[in-house]
């Protein structure tokens, strides 16, 4: 039996629109097992029902501003895949983060270490995941503690399924208390959560007799780290901290590397249109500035437009520029991209992939230069790639940074109906493939002001 609580989810759910995707949501909450409303991947999500991922990303968010779900914003660690620590809202984000498991502060990207699921609201259905302490072991391990977003390189199985199926030891221990197990052990290492390290190596006892190794959790980790041969082995954990722990040690063969199965980033989340215009509230602390590794960025200007004021007036330019803004806005939106502001005539506009922002220049170009005030209106287009500060502005969520500089430089080369671009951003394949057959694409060697050497810049102009 599940313990929902119908009324209030009814309730809740009059508040969003109806769609089928929303219909779907309920069903799950309704029927499905704790561990599926626990930290919901949207495109996990989106696979198994069948729907567009980004309308999973807006069901979700909708659902969240309903306070039928609750985003949460969850810190991974790359380097042994467990969550390091898990914020309800983005300005609980710092500019790096520590990994008990690893013992390592590691500086937090959006778009590689934010991962944001969903969780079902406690007031609407109360799941055993909110009490971490007294879940089982496989819970804690295997859906709490590691992300199950990873793949491990070369494997082709989930990290969470790999630690499964290599797990010596899965146990709570109480202060004081020991567990002993006996296996027998090829070369590699044991090691697991909370951090320990046993390394196997060399050659095998020759007479296959029994070793006992003793390790012991001194409240951060387990101690000592001894180098032993491989073979039988007896292998005793104790607690020696005064907290109970739960404890998780494997044996790998290999040194494991991570492939990421899709998932929303913090940087995802703030290129989606629907969190800025309903949860924007939420933004960075003030004086912060988070990194994010690859964002792509897009600047948009008018040809002339001072010209143009003097030619229609002020009235029609205003009304004729406003249009223009809008309906940029409306490509942003579709091509899962948001805009960050607009100064003046100019857009700025961010997406996560540089494939959208490619395909977003082209409508922009289609949509104002095909209109019937074609004449009146030139849009000159830039776009790069790379890494930025997301930063607070007066409660906005902006974006900092040498890559913003040169994104607004490579617009400024842009001429009337041109689309310039980066090597980073065409050389991209998506992005190639988006431009062959469109025309030519020259490139030149371009010095952009303030920005050091010659930059090389892709230039398209838009019929
Ligand atoms: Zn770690």
């Amino acid at each position: 039996m599940t313990d929902v609580n119908i009324a209030l989810l009814e309730a809740k759910l009059d508040q969003i629109a109806p769609s089928s995707a929303i219909e779907r949501l309920r069903r799950r909450v309704v029927e499905a097992d704790d561990a599926q409303l626990f930290r919901m991947n949207p495109y996990t999500f989106a696979e198994e029902e069948g729907i567009a991922p980004q309308q999973a990303v807006e069901v979700f968010l909708r659902a969240s501003m309903a306070g039928l779900l609750r985003p949460d914003w969850a810190l991974v660690c790359r380097g042994c895949g467990e969550y390091a620590q898990t914020l309800q809202n983005l300005c609980e984000l710092g500019g790096t983060f520590h990994c008990a498991a690893c013992s390592m502060t590691r500086t937090t990207a959006l778009d590689e270490h934010v991962e944001v699921g969903f969780t079902v609201h406690p007031e609407v259905r109360s799941i055993r995941f909110l009490e971490p302490a007294e879940l089982p072991l496989d819970d804690y391990f295997f859906r709490y503690t590691f992300s199950p977003n990873i793949v491990v390189r070369g494997v082709g199985e989930s990290l969470v399924d790999y630690l499964r199926e290599r797990a010596l030891v899965l146990v709570r221990l109480a202060p004081g208390e020991e567990h002993a197990v006996e296996t027998d052990v090829g070369v590699g290492w044991i090691v697991g959560s909370p951090r320990a390290m046993i390394t196997v190596a060399g050659e095998p006892t020759p007479d296959r007799e029994r070793r006992t190794v003793e390790v012991g959790f001194d409240g951060t980790q387990f101690l000592p780290r001894p180098t032993i041969v491989p073979g039988p082995v007896r292998l005793v954990v104790r607690n020696a901290s005064d907290a109970v722990q739960p404890v998780l040690l494997y044996h790998t063969p290999i040194v494991t590397y991570f492939d990421y199965r899709p998932f929303l980033s913090g940087q995802g989340l703030l290129n989606t249109e629907e969190f800025r215009r309903h949860l924007g509230t939420e933004v960075v602390r003030p004086g912060t500035g988070i990194p994010t590794r690859d964002n792509t960025l897009l600047f948009t200007d008018l040809r002339g437009s001072t010209a143009l004021y003097d030619r229609v007036g002020d009235a029609l330019a205003f009304e004729l520029v406003s249009a223009h803004l809008e309906a940029l806005a409306r490509v942003i939106t579709r091509h899962a991209g948001v805009v960050v502001k607009t100064i003046g005539d100019a857009v700025m506009a961010s997406f996560s992939r540089p494939v959208d922002a490619a395909r977003a220049a082209l409508a922009m170009a289609a949509a104002i230069h095909s209109s019937d005030r074609a004449e009146a209106l030139i849009l000159k287009i830039g776009i790069h790639r790379g890494p930025c500060l997301v930063v607070n502005v007066r409660d906005h969520v902006d974006y900092f940074g040498q890559t913003v500089n040169i994104a607004a430089r490579v617009q400024n080369a842009a001429g009337g109906k041109q689309i310039c671009m980066t090597a980073a951003v065409f050389e991209d394949l998506e992005v190639k493939n988006v431009f062959a057959g469109l025309g030519e694409v020259s490139s030149e060697q371009l010095s952009l002001r303030g920005v050091g050497e010659p930059w090389r810049v892709y230039r398209y102009t838009t019929p």
